[in-house]
């Protein structure tokens, strides 16, 4: 039984864990799918934003290099031809000193002065074509002076409305590319302009060759290169993802606006995903923090309730032992033991115990009202029975009495002592009594007899009172045993002129009123106080703890009173009177002789009055 618990209780125990494990997993696999989620919507949304930004500033930036180079062609228009060259000489030394932009001059035809005197013709050139056109030109050029790459910017150099020049600046490519911000938000992040078709306008020269859709081939899936194509040859806004010479990038893009040109903003995805990663490390840290809380939590609980069960087994095995010690010392006894549940109603019996006390069934419903109908239980004993299932009902700890009931052979009735102790749950509410029965037959009876006997011999015959000497010893040992404490008093009642009730009446009417006399006398004392019959017409009573004098003359003054009864009950009556002489005794310790003399002499004094009345104490 107990390995099988214990079994039970590993299996249990296992069964927690796992689910607690499966249930960290769970939630692991929850927040990692949206952490990741979430923080991958957060970077595309700041990709685009730099994009966005460094669109702005680009163009802005650019746009004030232009502005520069309109105002030298603005002032170039209005001079001649010779002087345009002076200028434009004194110019370059300007910006021979900054190292990095070179302006030039280019006449309709295309023919350009560069340094040292070289004539070139960029009459092919994009950016010549569009400010020959009247706008701005850019354009991405190996020169053809020094064989570099440039980026030249051009504007038209206007005399009239005709274009007189193409006045037009080289940047070199780390010149042009200051134009850009980098703003470094995660590390080996770069800002790239790419053409419409993926060619490398600027920047980006650690991520591809020369032209990223190329390069992007056999690497990334067809159907997204060729969508991505399609997006830059459109001009779109977006976010691509690629893996290319085994680096994953984001790639976020927008049109610059210029020449078909890309901007883009490309950022590694091992940094970006560095604060991926790094959130959900701290995200399982505390996952398995908890899981751990709660698995040290789930591991104490078993704890505990493994020595709770323990604890238990050992209650239990231990009340089994003395429950069979109880049931061995009771089993060689003829004392029977049974349960009664006073909600139900209901005994149920062993079968030992039931054919100790003679019952037909294990099993009693109704009880105790069924054993009484049955005729199990004596008509005398009926309500005593009921009683005792009531008190047990309105939950005393324990009832006892002693019941008639069929005797087992049927022959006739016998005596059972039944004790009750009831049993209550944790509210207080008695939920069953134990009851225990006992054949007193032998002992019961017996003193039944005895007692009646003692009666018998203690009684006046005539009245049931106490007869004279029974009286005189009831006194005597009261007067010892308690007679210290309080004022106890002695009355002595004499019925007035008694013989002429016999002489008038007769001697059967006299007893009657005797018998009466008995019984008013009886009544007007407490059922505690010492009544007997002495003589004929005496009667002495032992008034227990009086309060005071006044208590004592009232109660004097209530029994002549009540005194005065028909002597007849036929109605041939003449009223009967009596007289009363009281003795006081305070635990004084005077004998009782000297109490009962005192008694007669003040009964005495009171006939010697004229009786009808009664006396207190000796005379002074
Ligand atoms: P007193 O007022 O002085 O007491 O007058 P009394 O007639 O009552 O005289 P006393 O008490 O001395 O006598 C008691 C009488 O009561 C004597 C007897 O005739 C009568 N008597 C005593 N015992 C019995 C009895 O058992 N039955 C009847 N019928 N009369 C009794
Ligand atoms: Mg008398």
């Amino acid at each position: 039984m107990k390995r099988i618990s214990s079994k039970r209780e590993r299996a249990m125990l296992a069964f927690m864990l796992t689910a607690l494990v499966a249930a960290t997993l769970y939630s692991m696999f929850l927040y990692q799918h949206t952490a990741v989620e979430h923080i991958r919507k957060d970077t595309y949304a700041a990709l685009g934003a730099e994009t966005a930004q460094e669109k702005s500033a680009f163009l802005t930036a650019l746009d004030w290099q232009y502005r520069s180079l309109e105002t030298v062609a603005a002032g170039l228009s209005e001079e001649s031809g010779e002087t345009v060259e002076v200028t434009l000489e004194r110019l370059r030394l300007l910006a021979d000193e900054t190292d990095y932009v070179r302006i030039y001059l280019a006449y309709p035809d295309g023919t350009s002065r560069a340094e040292g005197g070289a004539t070139i013709n960029i009459a092919d050139r994009l950016y010549f074509a569009q400010s020959l056109a009247g706008m701005r030109g850019l354009e991405a050029v190996v020169s053809r002076i020094d064989n570099e790459p440039h980026f030249i910017i051009s504007v038209p150099v206007l005399s009239g409305d005709a274009v007189a020049y193409v006045l037009y600046a080289a940047y070199s490519r780390e010149a042009f590319a200051g134009m850009l911000r980098a703003v470094e938000k995660y590390k080996g992040r770069e800002t790239l302009i790419l053409s419409a078709d993926g060619e490398r306008i600027l920047g980006g020269e650690d991520m591809f060759k020369g032209n990223l859709f190329t390069d992007l081939e056999g690497s990334m899936d067809e159907e997204d290169l060729a969508d991505l194509r399609a997006v830059f040859e459109r001009g779109g806004v977006g976010i691509a993802t690629y893996t290319l010479y085994a680096h994953e990038t984001y790639l976020a893009y927008a049109p610059l606006g210029v020449n078909g040109w890309m901007i883009c903003t490309a950022a590694p995805a091992a940094s970006v995903n560095e604060e991926i990663v790094q959130t959900v490390k701290s995200g399982y840290l505390l996952i398995v923090s908890i899981l751990i809380i709660s698995a040290a939590f789930v591991l104490l609980f078993a704890f505990v309730v493994r020595q709770n069960s323990k604890r238990l087994l050992e209650d239990q095995a231990r009340l089994n032992e003395s429950d069979a010690r109880y049931r061995m010392a009771i089993e060689n006894t003829d004392v029977a033991i049974w349960d009664y549940d006073p909600i139900r109603r209901a005994i149920a019996i062993d079968e030992r115990s039931r054919k100790l006390v003679g019952l037909d069934s294990n099993t009693i419903e109704n009880a105790p009202e069924a054993l009484i109908a049955s005729g199990f239980v004596h008509p005398d004993s009926a309500d005593d029975l009921r009683e005792l299932h009531a008190k047990l009902a309105a939950g005393e700890k324990a009832a006892e009495g002693v019941f008639l009931i069929r005797a087992k052979d049927d022959s006739g009735w016998r005596y059972e002592h039944m004790r009750y102790t009831n049993l209550f749950d944790e509210k207080g509410n008695a939920y069953l009594a134990i009851g225990m029965g006992e054949d007193v037959t032998a002992e019961y009876a017996e003193k039944r007899r005895l007692d009646e006997l003692s009666l018998a011999a203690q009684s006046d015959s005539m009245t049931g009172l106490l007869n004279h000497d029974a009286t005189f010893n009831h006194i005597k040992r009261f007067l010892r045993a308690e007679g210290a404490t309080g004022m106890h008093a002695l009355f002595m009642i004499d019925i007035d002129d008694f013989k002429s009730v016999n002489d008038t009446l007769g001697h059967q009417h006299g007893d009657t009123a005797i018998k009466q006399i008995a019984i008013v006398i009886r009544q007007t004392f407490r059922a505690t106080d010492i009544v007997g019959r002495v003589g004929g017409d005496e009667f002495m009573v032992l008034m227990k703890n009086a309060p005071d004098m006044n208590f004592v003359e009232r109660k004097a003054r209530e029994l002549l009173e009540a005194m005065r009864i028909p002597c007849d009950a036929d109605g041939a009556c003449s009223l009967v009177s009596a007289s009363a002489g009281v003795a006081l005794y305070r635990g004084d310790g005077r004998p009782f002789e000297q109490i009962y003399a005192e008694a007669d002499g003040a009964l005495y004094r009171a006939k010697s009055a004229g009786k009808d009345r009664f006396a207190i104490g000796a005379r002074q």
